[in-house]
């Protein structure tokens, strides 16, 4: 990975769901609390390089979303406060093996695929507006999602003291939004762009992965 990340994050904390619209295409509402998972730091790349989709994997999903970068360890943050533990903003490629998602029920290997999480340069917080914050995504130019960040269900600070209050999230660490509606698959070939007006964009081309199939259809039941 050559992201421009630093520290390097321990850990991607997600938000599933953060966006009412979103919930509902995907066929439900939004959770009674933040629902939460993990994408693992191996998943990471930097613009420009190659989102591999894995033989085999069924449809993948694009996901643009508002991301933000922890500043300092945070441990049982109070809402008030949560601000202040926050660094930077970047945009973020949440890239989802939606038949795996689910088929498996939990999200480990659908969200965890090595180069399924591209990451724009963080930009300091000093001066954002962050309920002024807007995230686009574009598939070969073509707008395909356009979302508020005003609009989320849960607020940065809510998911900040949240999270703290479950694991401690140290420097480095990135928090990602949830993404509104639009959602789309990608195949090969494809370029995809997630933008942050004001702030930044990643945009990564798309290529199959190479190796045996081994996805959705070698599951046995
Ligand atoms: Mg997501």
């Amino acid at each position: 990975m050559t992201t421009q990340l630093e520290p390097s994050p321990t850990k991607i904390v997600c938000v599933g769901k953060n966006y009412a619209d979103h919930a509902r295409e995907l066929g439900g509402e939004p959770p009674a609390q933040p629902l939460i998972f993990l994408k693992p730091p191996s998943s990471l790349i930097a613009g420009g390089e190659t989102i591999r989709i894995p033989p085999a994997a069924g449809r993948v999903d694009f996901e643009g979303e508002v991301t933000f970068q922890v500043g300092k360890r945070a441990s049982h943050v109070r809402e008030e406060e949560a601000l202040d533990y926050l660094s930077a903003v970047l945009p973020l490629n949440d890239v989802t093996c939606r038949d795996m998602q689910n088929l498996d029920g939990q999200w480990t290997r659908a969200k965890g695929f090595d180069t399924f999480c591209p990451v724009g340069a963080p930009v300091a917080l000093d001066g954002i507006d962050i309920q002024a914050l807007r995230v686009e995504t574009r598939v070969n130019g073509e707008l395909r999602q356009d979302g508020r960040f005003s609009d989320v269900v849960f607020g940065i600070e809510t998911l900040v003291s949240y999270i703290s209050r479950i694991m401690t999230l140290e420097a480095g660490d990135l928090i990602a939004t949830g993404t509104p509606s639009g959602i789309g698959p990608l195949v090969p070939w494809d370029e995809v762009e997630v933008t942050i007006p004001g702030v930044g964009s990643v945009k990564n081309p798309v290529r199959a992965g190479s190796g045996e199939p081994w996805g959705i259809e070698s599951l046995g039941s």
